[in-house]
């Protein structure tokens, strides 16, 4: 293209002509109009048309340490220029990639200190569908293939990861779920617990694993896997009874358990990792997204040592990826990891950012009459929208009041997700107390406007 292109008419006609969006609905972006973002700063970022909007989705649950960070801009030049690409197959490696399998092995849960690279949060459930059928299959079981994951549940959007997940459109496009994958009930008490308390419903939501594990015979499942809090499944945060018993279960009928650490990891829920917070021992834990706080792609899959040695004896691992482990974002994700560190950002998220975020959210969950209830742990909350407050009446399907309401706040500057009829708020973890103002200012016009429009 010769010309340079400087308006929002502008690239709104080429976006238009040549792309393809993910997520996204053709009808609505051609009436709307793609929005463009070329900026941003901190928790800000800055559209085609100047507009400075406060970002409190951190990207899609990614840009943990903020954006404008240059140390990371610095990391990856530096890295560029000693050694831009060299891959790992072959018995071959760079430092990078093995100092941070290393610092890894540092802060993840005990006994997660072997770890496997990819790209994406989704090639790291596809590598873990993959090594965990190679590991039964070592281990001379190899009708152990079966996974279990859960209704809105989210890994990705391979077709493995799809067929793991369990949202229902996207197993529907293309005829995607593939066999081999089943799904129990997400354990969202306020949709599914009524009459009940959260801990009895966590124990029954728990205790619908058994009893899919004893449908399909426990000699035939390879593993559990669930996000520690389910993300984009609307921010489902388990009651505390819940963990526990999955864990009892996995292990009494020796069943691996996969913590899909990806939008958990790094500080997300005012530690290290989800499985902290929650008190899960995985098996496996893939993560991704805050491990380079989006600069580059990259992810990795911890696993345990009776899974790396089982696979270790098992013959020549035929599964990689030509940038598993690449030099650039091994580099940005050292330089991230260690501004999460120097910053002390995880202990600033427990004990100062998070109690503000929730309390000022809580009560502006209790004092609005269309706000349910609110989920989540630490920096990642959902507001779920209801049509009566009183009587816990939903919306019905077909209405879209979160996809009303974040329309609202987008005219406000604000971005915050719609994930069926919750509102998502997952800000960068160096939030600070003023934004997080701006933010329930903003949130609560959002609601206000949607709630009239529903009155
Ligand atoms: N796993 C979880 C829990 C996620 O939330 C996501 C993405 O949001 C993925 C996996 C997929 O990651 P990616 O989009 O990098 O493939």
């Amino acid at each position: 293209m010769d010309q340079i292109t400087t308006t929002t008419a502008e690239w709104q006609a080429l976006d238009r002509e040549h792309h393809l969006h993910p997520f996204t609905d053709p009808k609505v972006l051609g009436e709307q109009g793609v929005r463009v973002f070329t900026q941003a700063d901190g928790c800000y970022i800055w559209d085609s048309d100047g507009n400075k909007i406060l970002d409190t989705m951190a990207g899609l649950w990614c840009v943990n340490v903020g954006y404008g960070r240059q140390e990371l801009v610095d990391a990856a030049s530096k890295q560029m220029a000693t050694l831009p690409y060299y891959n790992t197959f072959f018995s071959s490696s760079t430092p990078t990639q093995i100092r941070l399998a290393r610092r890894l092995s540092e802060l993840t849960p005990a006994g997660l200190d072997y770890f496997f690279f990819a790209n994406s949060g989704s090639e790291a459930n596809d590598t873990i569908i993959r090594l965990v059928r190679h590991f039964w299959e070592v281990q001379g079981q190899p009708s152990k293939n079966v996974f279990i994951g859960r209704t809105l549940g989210y890994h990705g959007s391979t077709l493995a990861a799809t067929s793991l997940g369990g949202m229902a459109p996207m197993h529907a496009m293309g005829q995607s779920l593939l066999p081999g994958f089943e799904h129990i009930i997400e354990p969202h008490w306020y949709r599914h617990g009524q009459g009940k308390t959260p801990e009895e419903f966590g124990l029954e939501a728990a205790r619908a694993l058994e009893t899919k594990i004893l449908e399909l015979g426990a000699e035939n499942v390879a593993a559990f896997v669930g996000e520690p809090l389910q993300g984009a499944g609307g921010v489902i945060d388990p009651p505390s009874t819940y963990w526990p018993e999955i864990q009892r279960i996995c292990k009494k009928y020796d069943v691996l358990l996969v913590a899909d650490e990806v939008i958990c990891g790094f500080g997300r829920t005012g530690n290290w990792f989800g499985s902290d917070t929650y008190g899960i021992e995985p098996d496996l834990m893939p993560m991704a997204k805050g491990l380079s706080s989006g600069y580059l792609p990259i992810a990795a899959v911890a696993m345990n040592k009776r899974v790396s040695d089982a696979i270790n004896g098992g013959g020549v691992i035929s599964h990689g990826y030509t940038y598993s482990g690449h030099p650039v974002s091994c580099a940005v994700a050292l330089a991230n990891i260690d501004i999460i560190e120097r910053e002390g950002l995880i202990d600033k998220v427990r004990e100062e950012t998070a109690p503000y975020f929730r309390d000022s959210l809580q009560q502006l969950a209790d004092s609005h009459p269309i706000v349910g209830e609110l989920r989540g742990v630490s920096l990642i909350a959902g507001l779920q929208l209801v049509r009566d407050k009183a009587s816990r009446e939903f919306f019905a399907p077909t209405e879209q009041p979160a996809i009303e309401c974040r329309e609202h706040c987008i005219g406000e500057n604000l971005i915050l997700r719609a994930v069926g009829h919750t509102m998502v708020a997952c800000p960068p973890l160096t939030i600070g107390r003023s934004e997080i103002d701006e933010m329930i200012e903003k949130t609560k016009i959002g609601l206000d406007k949607t709630a009239a429009a529903h009155g």
